[in-house]
């Protein structure tokens, strides 16, 4: 939720309490207690999350006849007035029950029941905004306010309890709302919720944070048991596709465990720890839980010693370059990937995996970026004048407002050819901004350089993309390629997309070849180039010499790899 909601909120919960010396209480779906009135705190005692349901703080309402009168205000939407005697003491009251988003609300009229017989409006409205005022919108979920305030009020935990806090959040619904817009986004996110509330048991309570984040509150003891039993439930209930729309989006959960107390016995320590651990089930590869554990905190601990050297990197040299050839079937060098490396002083090469992410969340991408382009066009001028060289631009370096001068500048200062280099950008560049993205595309198109779509197949390979943008090259994932000779799905898409790209006056290159089947096969699918470990590993430039020398003749597949450890090439093979 945006920030403004939360005091927005404050504000109507403030201006409730000051105003209202009604009892009012609100409860879930499955009538547990989740907010009530100052007054009706000090009204009730309600000592434990176990008597936190209505019909603890209610019991009158579990006689046949009022009973049937909730359910008729849960089934009908409509508002009722129920009277109701006191067991203990028999005084008459009367309680307003009412449908909220997200179960019921009961308003107890203070003072005489026979003076406030009939139901009053106001009071239903000062509920639903107090409602309002603690629950999120949108899912119907208790909001942040109320997690913090209830996990506040959880802790310190009292001897010999424990509970677990669990931090929720989405993975792969930021292009779901880029892509199909903010209702398919909002669709999304209520379907998510009710995902979440399907899988909890008693003493779990789920509630919305902020945008795709959740947290779940597990009050159990048996620890951390029971929260990776739930945390697996949980990431399982996000296996299947959401249909939005007619569409099926796949977003799947990451979460984060920590146990209180060993984990952290007071809230923002508990939380630090929660978020740790989603942050290490994110960088695992996501869909997936974690349980916090101090040797998360040394991890992190050591990508912020990372993060910090990688400011002064670029300054001390430590950067360089390795090169991937690009063949072309059946035999020709065509060019080569720079690929970017960071040798680090202490802890060695580092690949562009770890560090780019790094370089891109701290601003320093564009720099770094700057430097790659400029040396590997370097770098090519020594080679054959016909061998191009491919750089990849991160979306940082591709949003970047001066990239086309810049590009251009290059060019100028380095003399070489337009056309001899290759941008690969992949497709999660293009989901912001579309109009400017086509005016850069356009831009670099003009100035006669060639751009390949990286990756394709790994993101959302929207064909509306293809239609509309001028790449050159489109380059299979290699999540394809490692299994084409086994199966016939990824032979059948491979097939398909090298017959789209040929329709579309855009040719093909197969990432991750590794093995001579693979080359074989996709040579007999007209695909147009071929990258892989088979065809040649990545390479310091000082050794495209020898290996470009090795193969200036034409090398049939059978004889490759040509490894950079194999003698130059024997004419009897050739
Ligand atoms: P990419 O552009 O898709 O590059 C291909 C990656 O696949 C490279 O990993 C390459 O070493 C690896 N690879 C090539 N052939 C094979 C194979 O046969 N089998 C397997 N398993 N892997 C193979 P690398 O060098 O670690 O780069 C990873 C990614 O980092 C690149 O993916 C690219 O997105 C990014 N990257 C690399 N250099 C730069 C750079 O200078 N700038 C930017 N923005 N991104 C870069
Ligand atoms: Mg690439
Ligand atoms: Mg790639």
């Amino acid at each position: 939720m945006p920030g403004g909601d939360a005091t927005q909120s404050a504000s109507v919960e403030t201006h409730l309490l000051a105003g209202t010396d009604e009892l009012v209480s609100l409860y879930d779906e499955s009538f547990h207690l989740t907010e009530r009135s100052a007054k009706h705190r000090q009204t009730y005692d309600v000592d434990s999350l176990v008597e936190a349901t209505l019909w603890h703080v209610y019991p009158e309402l579990l006689a046949p006849s009022t009973k049937s009168a909730v359910e008729f205000v849960l089934s009908s939407g409509l508002p009722r007035n129920i009277e109701v005697a006191n067991a203990k003491t028999g005084d008459q009251r009367t309680l307003t029950v009412f449908r909220s988003p997200r179960g019921l609300g009961v308003v107890e009229a203070d003072g005489k029941p026979s003076l406030r017989g009939t139901y009053s409006p106001a009071e239903n409205d000062r509920a639903l905004l107090f409602h309002q005022a603690t629950h999120d919108v949108l899912t119907g979920l208790p909001n942040r306010r109320q997690f913090s305030d209830q996990l506040r009020s959880a802790l310190p935990v009292s001897k010999g309890t424990r509970f677990a806090l669990m931090q929720i959040d989405l993975d792969d619904f930021k292009p779901v709302n880029d892509t199909l817009g903010h209702g398919a986004g909002d669709t999304v996110l209520k379907m998510a919720a009710e995902r979440i509330r399907n899988v909890l048991g008693e003493q779990e309570f789920a509630y919305r944070l902020a945008g795709d984040e959740f947290a779940v509150i597990q009050r159990r003891n048996d620890q951390p048991r029971e929260a990776e039993r739930l945390a697996e439930a949980l990431v399982g209930a996000f296996r299947a596709p959401f249909t939005v729309e007619g569409i099926n989006v796949f977003v799947g959960a990451s979460v984060g465990i920590a146990v209180a107390p060993s984990d952290g016995n007071e809230f923002e320590q508990l939380m630090k720890a929660a978020d740790i651990a989603l942050y290490a089930a994110k960088e695992e590869g996501r869909h997936r839980a974690r349980k916090f554990n101090r040797a998360m905190l040394m991890v992190l601990e050591q990508r912020e010693t990372l993060r910090r050297s990688l400011r002064t990197a670029l300054r001390d040299g430590q950067f360089f370059i390795e090169y991937q050839p690009l063949v072309q079937p059946p035999f020709s060098i065509v060019g080569f990937e720079a690929l970017l490396r960071w040798r680090h002083p202490v802890v060695g090469i580092i690949p562009p995996n770890i560090f780019i992410p790094m370089a891109e969340t701290d601003g320093l991408m564009s720099e770094i970026g700057q430097w790659t382009l400029e040396q590997a066009c370097r770098d090519a001028m020594s080679w054959p004048p016909h061998f191009t060289v491919a750089v990849n631009l991160s979306p940082a370096e591709f949003l970047h407002a001066g990239l086309t001068d810049r590009i251009a500048q290059t060019l100028d200062l380095v003399g070489i050819r337009p056309d001899r280099l290759e941008l690969e950008i992949t497709e999660s560049v293009l989901l912001e901004r579309t109009i400017n993205n086509l005016d850069t595309l356009n831009t670099l198109n003009m100035l006669g350089v060639q751009i390949s779509l990286d990756d394709f197949g790994t993101y959302y390979s929207s064909l509306s993309y293809l239609k509309n943008f001028p790449f050159d090259t489109i380059k299979i994932d290699q999540y394809f390629i490692k299994d084409l000779e086994s199966d016939s799905k990824s032979q059948a898409i491979v097939r398909s997309v090298i017959a789209l790209a040929h329709g579309l006056g855009m040719s093909v290159t197969a990432e991750g070849v590794e093995t001579a089947e693979q080359a074989a096969w996709l040579k007999k699918a007209k695909c147009d180039r071929l990258q892989g470990y088979f065809l040649g590993k990545p390479m310091p430039a000082e050794e495209i010499g020898a290996f470009v020398g090795r193969i200036m003749q034409p090398v049939p597949f059978e004889n490759f790899p040509i490894s950079r450890s194999m003698p130059p090439l024997d004419p009897r093979r050739a």
